[in-house]
């Protein structure tokens, strides 16, 4: 009897072996990818049919197999999809079956769709009265349609539609399917101007092509991107090819959906956090039944079961929230190349701020890169105003310099709108006590609570306690002594409401713009131009197309700088040249001021004299010569526990029998800098190693060795992000 390998959605170290059920073992095997229900224990799983056995179980033996129960009526999850699964569980050290459950997710997604009433045609009794409405209804129909859908095509009421089913000239059936989405409309784009269109062909004979085919669109901010790819989109959809656009989270805007319905006649299926879970359903089962052509998704979108994927889009590449930080700790970017590989089509990476790993890739001819120079429409890119602080000895509690200052006045004064960005939520980072010292710190994490004036709130921002802001200082007691320290978003909002009394204006952050609803909002009020001055955190620097903004004031340049981390230098040069980046993009030239204590730093020196290749190469030679990434290897091991004691012991544990040699080293254990997080002690390690070493190899040999302290938790990050 032969065996089959089952991937369950479940952390078993790899896939089970099972016997094929009854309903199998006649005919044909049922074809790897294929969903069915087994037996674990007293338990029954779904899992997928994997092609080929992981991990070290089985070996049982096959009279001893428990049977596949059920064959799920769902299309079998394509190849390149599993393969996807292995690469990502291989490469960043997961269970397969934990990677495959993020596949399978929410899991009601395989329920059986809702059971849906549609309408087909019978036969017209003789004696059966026209009326001009009942004509129209009949005019207008097609099978599937539902009551309310073919009312409203015909535009009569419900009843119309429900007389003419008891008159027997319809009949209603039930079915348990989906609500079909609308197909993308095959209508004429705008005209595009040279450099476009020689980008759009580009996009569109690799796509024809239809082989693998990474390809960086670089170009400059108001350039046009999103117009480009629309293009390649269309020649997927005009041929039937399945398109899978990645945002970032924050990117799935208002303005981007308007922008595709505009072109394509339709809204695209959404797949991301604020999605419920009927619609997840729908869209996962569409998705693999290959009923819907263009799913926009943040970073989980990749683990969708499509069935002809034929061309990837990641939408503002090097943006930071493509990795995700908890859970399987991947790049959305790096696994969108993954799959694009898999599923043998173009991917494409759109940035006017690649980063350096793409930069790369593309100067050393691994990626085709396509340029965009010039702004749009004769749209010019902005000014860039240095101030230097240490000139304008502002007040303690003052955070506006007199050009900024000036420059609000003077586009209030011209009907013109503003943007203050500074990346730092609430009133104050730090609140004390003015009498006897006393910091406000979260008890459970390493980390100052911020004070939220407008809820008179403290607020930790690790693990999301909220304490009421207190009246008296709790060592000393004494009243009104407490005292901020330093900017967030709602003191600089005193600050500008003090200054300019009749300004409208608005805070952005993701604490005023809690729902997609609220966003939506606070969209339309500037697009109406009923707001004078925005001002926010990243959170509104990063795609948005206003074109009444003229003026972006940078508070604080420095604030992303400090902290140093591996790309803090260039993940600066990204965040500020994409706030820079919403000034002046339409009719009007747009002027940045950037806020800094240190002009001679290179990362804001590149921006202000708007020399980004000088830049990315000065970034990279530092990190060539450090062999940082992309040039050498970083891994790290989180510890985390209760017992501080006891994570420092299992960190010295492996420092002992780490790998060494001249290729690899270890640091740590060190306390992290998020040292406490929600009551539990952390500590890291990190491994440095050159390019050539395979460090999962390296890694799982390392951690099989090491005896595991109980209660301590051993998190591997491979090609880390975050260094807290
Ligand atoms: P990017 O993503 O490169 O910053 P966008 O795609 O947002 O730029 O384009 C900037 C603005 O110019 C948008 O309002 C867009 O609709 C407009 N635009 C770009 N290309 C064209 C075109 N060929 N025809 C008409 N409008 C265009
Ligand atoms: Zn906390």
């Amino acid at each position: 009897m032969t065996s089959i390998a089952i991937l369950l959605p479940l952390p078993l170290g790899g896939t089970l072996d099972y016997a094929p059920g009854d309903s199998a073992s006649g005919d044909a095997q049922p074809e790897p990818g294929t969903l069915v229900e087994v037996p674990l224990g007293a338990r029954r799983v779904v899992g997928v049919i994997w092609p080929n056995r992981l991990g070290a179980n089985g070996a049982v033996d096959t009279a001893k197999l428990k049977p596949i129960r059920t064959v799920l009526p769902l299309a079998p999850l394509p190849h390149d999809l599993m393969e996807l699964i292995s690469f990502v569980a291989d490469y960043t050290l997961t269970d397969p079956g934990r990677v495959l459950r993020m596949a399978m997710s929410p899991s009601d997604v395989l329920d059986p769709p809702p059971a849906r009433t549609i309408l087909a045609k019978a036969c017209t009794p003789p004696d059966f009265k026209h009326t001009p409405a009942r004509r129209r209804v009949l005019d207008r129909f097609t099978p599937g349609l539902t009551v309310a859908e073919l009312a409203r095509r015909a535009d009569v009421s419900d009843g119309v539609v429900r007389e003419l089913v008891k008159a027997g000239v319809l009949t209603a059936v039930t079915r348990s399917t989906h609500d079909p989405y609308p197909a993308p409309k095959l209508q004429f784009g705008p005209a595009l101007n040279a450099e476009q269109s020689a980008a759009a062909q580009a996009l569109i004979s690799a796509y024809d092509t239809g082989a693998f085919a990474p390809i960086l669109l670089d170009g400059v901010t108001g350039s046009g991107k999103t117009e480009v790819y629309f293009e390649a989109i269309f020649a997927a959809v005009a041929t039937g090819g399945q398109v899978l656009v990645l945002v970032p989270e924050i990117g799935l805007t208002a303005q981007w959906l308007a922008r595709f319905e505009a072109r394509f006649g339709v809204p695209p299926a959404l797949w991301h956090s604020d999605v419920g879970a009927a619609e997840k359903r729908r869209v996962w089962q569409s998705v693999g039944a290959g009923s819907v052509s263009v799913v926009v998704g943040a970073r989980s979108a990749l683990f969708l079961p499509f069935q002809n994927l034929r061309l990837i889009i990641v939408d503002e590449e090097h943006d930071p929230s493509f990795r995700q930080e908890d859970g399987v700790l991947y790049h959305a970017r790096d696994m969108a190349v993954v799959r694009a590989r898999a599923a043998g089509c173009p991917v494409v990476l759109s940035s006017a701020t690649p980063s350096l790993e793409t930069q790369l890739n593309a100067s050393g001819g691994r990626y085709q890169s396509l340029a965009l120079r010039t702004r749009y429409g004769g749209a010019t890119l902005p000014q860039i105003v240095p101030v230097d602080m240490r000139a304008e000895n502002l007040p303690a509690d003052r955070w506006l310099s007199a050009p900024l200052r000036e420059a609000l006045q003077a586009t209030i004064a011209a009907g013109e709108q503003s943007l203050l960005f500074l990346n730092r939520r609430g009133y104050a980072p730090l609140t004390l006590c003015r009498t006897c010292g006393h910091r406000f710190a979260c008890p459970d994490c390493t980390a100052w609570l911020v004070e939220h004036r407008f809820r008179k709130e403290l607020h930790c921002h690790q693990c999301g306690r909220v304490e009421p802001m207190p009246q008296h200082c709790p060592t000393c007691e004494t009243e009104d002594s407490l005292a901020a320290c330093g900017p967030g978003v709602e003191r600089l909002f005193e600050e500008v409401s003090r200054s300019f009394d009749d300004a409208r204006i608005t805070v952005m952050t993701s604490d005023t713009l809690a729902s997609p609803k609220a966003t939506r909002a606070a969209i339309a009020a500037i697009e109406a131009g009923e707001v004078d001055i925005v001002i926010g955190t990243q959170l509104i620097t990063k795609g948005y197309h206003f074109e009444a903004l003229t003026c972006v004031g940078i508070v604080d340049a420095d604030l992303g700088l400090r902290g140093g981390d591996l790309r803090a230098g260039e993940r600066t040069f990204q965040q500020l040249t994409q706030v820079s980046g919403r000034a002046g993009r339409a009719a009007k030239p747009g002027r940045v001021f950037l806020q800094t204590y240190d002009p001679q730093n290179p990362v804001l020196e590149a921006i202000i004299s708007g020399d980004r290749d000088r830049y990315y190469a000065l970034e990279a030679g530092d990190r060539e010569a450090f062999s940082m990434p992309p040039y050498g290897r970083l891994a790290a091991l989180i510890l985390s526990g209760a017992d501080e004691a006891a994570v420092m012991d299992q960190g010295r544990l492996l420092a002992r029998v780490g790998p060494a040699g001249a290729d690899i080293r270890v640091f740590g254990p060190a306390p992290a800098p998020f040292a406490r997080l929600r009551g539990r002690f952390r500590a890291r390690l990190l491994v440095h190693a050159d390019k050539a070493v395979r460090i999962q190899d390296v890694l799982r040999a390392w951690l099989g060795r090491v005896r595991r302290i109980k209660g301590v938790r051993v998190q591997v990050d491979v090609d880390p992000y975050s260094f807290l």
